[in-house]
């Protein structure tokens, strides 16, 4: 799901959101989550076709994120990064 520059995708028991705009490319997360997270023609971060990853792992790559672009709710809460 595409949402004003957001790619949202639930996660198991978390909800992966994408603020393309925050990425800088760093690659961080790509190097944790290599099924799921890729970057585009535009160098901007974004979610694999049918690609998933365990949930754990994905929080690891949302804390690996220097820019904090990717952010991690379950329940509505959000668990990162942190406000
Ligand atoms: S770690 Fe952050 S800045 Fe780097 S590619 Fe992933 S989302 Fe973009």
């Amino acid at each position: 799901m595409v949402l004003e520059g957001k790619i949202i995708k639930q996660i198991g028991k978390y909800k992966v959101v994408l603020i393309q705009s925050k990425c800088i490319a760093a690659a961080s997360c790509i190097a944790i989550s290599p099924d799921l997270f890729r970057l585009n023609e535009e160098n901007l971060v974004e979610i694999i076709e049918g690609g998933t990853d365990e949930p754990d792992n994905v929080m690891l790559s949302a804390q690996s994120c220097p820019t904090g672009a990717i952010e991690i709710y379950e329940n509505d809460k959000k668990l990162w990064p942190p406000e």
